[in-house]
This record gives structure tokens, C-alpha cells and sequence, in this order.
């Protein structure tokens, strides 16, 4: 009983001043601690994404070791980076049970394309044909088994399309989905569908899967640009 009126007593004694110092504290206290629980984040979401790639290059490898060391081969004539076939679909399902999950960066732009991974996997578009599956990361395939198929990463560097390639330390399988829209680069445009952001419209950077299997985090100064058609979109890996 004592001891309550006795609070009472304090509680009252708080003058305007006072209160308006601890609220200060707190707000500046706030205000530090948020960036760097962002930064937390999404260096959370970076390993993430880095340990989702490294399954993709197992899953690449699996069905290399089973299909007389061929990659994973787009073979329809559609050339996306980002869509998978019915076939290949089915094939990463039931054969190899795949955590199709591991197919988004976690970082990636749900707002684009319908959004829900599992929307996503689940349902093909129906605007290509045949249907193809939406994947969220840049997935470099051959398409065909023929390295003639595009420019995609530029003529220097084809598609990777045995396990045995001597350069697959050097050719990217997959990556952060990182495309610029619009006109060339060095235009204005806000970098759309792009991950790993942290301020301005330029992404901080992406990770990237290479034919042996490495995943590497690099940064936007340091990534790689290439047109995959001129005048439409670009990509960075
Ligand atoms: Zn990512």
C-alpha cells in the first residue's frame, strides 16, 4: 500500500521537461537501431539467396550426372532466361523434388509478375507457347543444345552446356534478376524487377551460380553488363 502511494507520488512528479527528454532518448535510440536491423535483414536475405543458388547448381549437376553430363536444356525455341518448360517443370518436381522455393531470390520484387513464388511455380504463363513457368532468377540455359541461340551474356560467353566445359568456374548458370528496361544504359530509368536493394534505383548488387558450382556476391560497380536485345532490356550477373 505504501509502496503504491509512493509511486503516485513519482508518477506526479514527472514534469513536461522530463517526459519530453525520454521520449527524445527513445526516438534517437529508434532511429539508430533501425538501419541497422535493415542492414541485418537483408544480409540475411543475401546468404538466403546465396544458399538457394547453390542448390540450383546442385540440381544443375544432378541432372547433368543423369543426362550424359548435358545441362538443363531450354529446347523449345523460346528464348527467356527466366521461364522453365513443362518439361524441365515436371522433371525438377517428381524426379529430383526440388524446393522449387529455392528458384526466387527472397529479395526479389514480388510486386512484378503476379508475385507469389508458389503462384508463380505453380502456374504457367499462358501468354508464351508453348506455356512456360516463371522463374525468379536470370537462369542461363542453351536452348536446343545449340550455343548459336542468342547473345544473352554477350557472344564471348555462351551458354554453359556440359558439366565437363573447361570454363565453368568462368560462365554464370544463374543469377540475381537484375534487368534495366527501357533505353540503353546510363539512361534515367529506375532499374526494374531488380533485388538486393538498399537505396537510390540501382540495386546494391547480386549474387551469381557458375558451372562448378561456386556463388559469388558481387557488386553492382563490379557486375557485368550486357544487352540482351538492344534498346530493350539489359542485365547485370
Ligand atoms: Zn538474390
Amino acid at each position: 500500500m505504501r509502496k503504491g502511494m509512493g509511486m503516485n507520488r513519482r508518477i506526479k512528479g514527472f514534469t513536461l521537461v522530463e517526459l519530453l527528454v525520454v521520449i527524445g532518448i527513445i526516438a534517437l535510440l529508434i532511429s539508430m537501431l533501425l538501419p541497422a536491423l535493415g542492414k541485418a535483414r537483408e544480409s540475411a536475405k543475401r546468404a538466403a539467396c546465396a544458399s538457394n543458388l547453390r542448390q540450383v547448381g546442385l540440381l544443375w549437376q544432378m541432372y547433368a550426372n543423369e543426362h550424359k553430363g548435358f545441362f538443363p536444356d531450354h529446347g523449345i525455341g523460346f528464348g527467356n532466361w527466366t521461364l522453365i518448360t513443362p518439361d524441365l517443370h515436371d522433371i525438377f518436381d517428381n524426379q529430383y523434388k526440388f524446393n522449387h522455393r529455392a528458384f526466387y531470390c527472397p529479395d526479389w520484387n514480388t510486386d512484378v509478375n503476379g508475385g507469389d513464388p508458389d503462384y508463380l511455380w505453380a502456374n504457367p504463363r499462358t501468354d508464351t507457347t508453348p506455356h512456360t513457368y516463371t522463374v525468379g532468377y536470370s537462369i542461363y540455359m542453351p536452348q536446343g543444345n545449340t550455343i548459336a541461340w542468342n547473345n544473352a551474356l554477350g557472344n564471348k560467353l555462351p551458354p554453359l552446356m556440359k558439366n565437363s566445359d573447361k570454363r565453368a568456374a568462368e560462365i554464370p548458370l544463374a543469377f540475381d534478376e537484375t534487368n534495366l528496361y527501357g533505353p540503353p544504359y546510363n539512361s534515367t530509368i529506375t532499374y526494374g524487377y531488380s533485388t538486393h536493394y538498399s537505396k537510390g534505383p540501382k540495386p546494391d548488387g547480386g549474387n551469381a551460380l557458375f558451372g562448378d558450382g561456386h556463388v559469388v556476391w558481387r557488386p553492382f560497380s563490379e557486375m557485368i553488363h550486357v544487352v540482351n536485345y538492344p534498346s530493350q532490356f539489359e542485365r547485370f550477373f
